[in-house]
């Protein structure tokens, strides 16, 4: 072990016990590890979370505020002494949202909704469009309809999404949120409304995007709340009932624009290794967010979470390795800052790539992709989080969005997975604003990846190629 960095992470137990392994500590203290500095009441990921959401706010891809943002992530990782801190731009077709409004408008009064489009939703015009509304209970019953349980019709998918620390109910229910406006367009309905992909009682609509197949022609989509869902569906109890005289019927208005072709980019800061022949590590958060909250969970703390932990392992001496910090734009309208990364990096070799983007409360897990090489590095990675409350997952590590192209290629990947319990109440909301952020579990995260950090940017060759 030619490391002296993975042997101080090994006391993380304790300062006793780092006098142990230090026996010389008493003549010649040891520098602090990434680990002491990141523990030492740090406020980093916070401050750059705190100063992004408050001087940029709301950062729509391909807007005027993200490239406000763009400039400002490269002013803060230059002032944070990083190298090589440049924005990348790419092209992007932008969508921003207008005017959105829904009632129920029969078998009662009209009852006004809250309502969000979804990314893509085409418009309804200024007028708006009434239907009658097809009820599916899931995603799933929407695909097993015959096209005439839905042509004409306002299709709803109802399939209301329950809280789990993995997060992992996004996966299945947020199908109807991914592709359900699809599946309903090419049926013939002329809009969908889904329950919103969340797990709050609030009446905020989540936002998101939806995806229409090349060839489909997009309809009007969106999502209400999930005390908005309920009230619809309680009507629509009634109207099956025959307590109520139907239909059930709903009035839209949803007038999203296309701005055509705009500039986004990726802004990419470095930790340059002492080894220039190693190859990097990649640490991404993406700095664009949805527009109704100010991104605070989604994804400003990812950002602080990453540039502050390879800030402490830069402090505590020079990595072996480069670490590169990814700030990924226009992740949230579809990923193309991470594609954009793979188009101009994909063919350079990438240690392993990490991503923090699942908000800012505690890291409670830490799962492997890594080479057979890596067996013992995984088990010094796993040794010391577990200090802080950090368990070993049994499944193969996903990496994230912004990475997911890098990982698909084969690069190497670690999870930090973070508590996703209360994730999903906040998430594309106008709730995701920086007063929901702990600043004792923001910390957590910072610590566990400067410990994750500091021994992957230190690994040999012959453990990660
Ligand atoms: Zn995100």
């Amino acid at each position: 072990m030619t490391n002296p960095v993975p042997a101080r992470l090994l006391a993380l137990g304790g300062a006793s016990l780092a006098l142990l392994v230090s026996p010389l500590s008493a003549q010649t203290p040891p520098p602090p590890s990434a680990v002491d500095l990141a523990q030492r009441g740090d406020d980093l990921a916070w401050s750059i979370t705190e100063d992004l959401t408050t001087e940029i706010g709301q950062r729509m891809a391909g807007t005027e505020a993200e490239a406000a943002a763009r400039k400002w992530a490269v002013a803060r990782l230059q002032s944070m002494g990083f190298a090589n801190v440049r924005d990348e731009p790419f092209d992007m077709s932008v969508w921003v949202r207008g005017e959105e409004e829904a009632w129920l408008t029969s078998p009662f009064l009209p009852q006004k909704l809250a309502i969000t489009a979804l990314g893509t939703s085409a418009s309804t015009g200024a007028k708006g469009l009434e239907g009658d509304i097809a009820y599916f209970e899931s995603f799933d019953a929407l695909v097993a309809a015959p096209d005439t349980q839905v042509k004409g019709k306002i299709v709803f998918i109802d399939h209301q999404m329950a809280p789990a620390q993995d997060g992992s109910g996004y996966g299945t229910y947020g199908r109807g949120r991914f592709t359900g406006a699809n599946v309903a367009a090419k049926k013939g309905a002329i809009a969908t409304v889904i329950r919103a992909i969340g797990t709050d009682d609030h009446r905020n609509p989540h936002a998101g995007g939806t995806n229409f197949e090349p060839g489909v022609k997009p309809i009007p989509a969106g999502a209400i709340s999930n005390p908005d869902a309920d009230q619809l569906v309680r009507q629509w109890k009634r109207v099956t009932a025959g307590t109520a005289s139907g239909p059930l019927r709903m009035k839209l208005v949803l007038t999203p624009r296309n701005l055509g072709t705009k500039k986004s980019g990726n802004v990419i800061a470095e930790v340059p290794g002492r080894d220039p022949a190693a190859s990097p590590v990649i640490v991404a958060c993406h700095l664009d967010s949805w527009d109704l909250g100010t991104g605070a969970i989604d994804d400003a703390a990812g950002c602080g979470i990453v540039a502050a932990a390879a800030k402490h392992v830069m402090t505590a001496g020079q990595p072996r390795r480069t670490i590169r910090v990814l700030w990924a734009g226009a992740e949230e309208v579809g990923v193309f800052g991470g594609q954009a990364y793979f188009d101009a990096h994909g063919t350079e070799k990438h240690a392993v790539a990490l991503e923090s983007d699942f908000g800012a409360d505690r890291v409670w897990r830490i799962d492997f992709k890594l080479p057979d090489s890596a067996k013992a590095l995984s088990d010094r990675l796993a040794a010391a989080v577990m200090p802080f409350g950090v368990v070993r997952g049994r499944q193969p590590a996903n990496g994230g969005a912004d990475i997911g192209a890098l990982v698909q290629a084969g690069v190497p990947a670690v999870d930090l997975a973070q508590d996703g319990t209360r994730y999903f109440d906040l998430h594309h909301t106008p709730d995701d604003t920086l007063d929901k952020i702990d600043p004792v579990q923001l910390r957590q995260n910072v610590v566990v990846w400067s410990a994750v950090l500091a021994i992957l940017a230190n690994s040999e060759d012959s453990e990660l190629p």
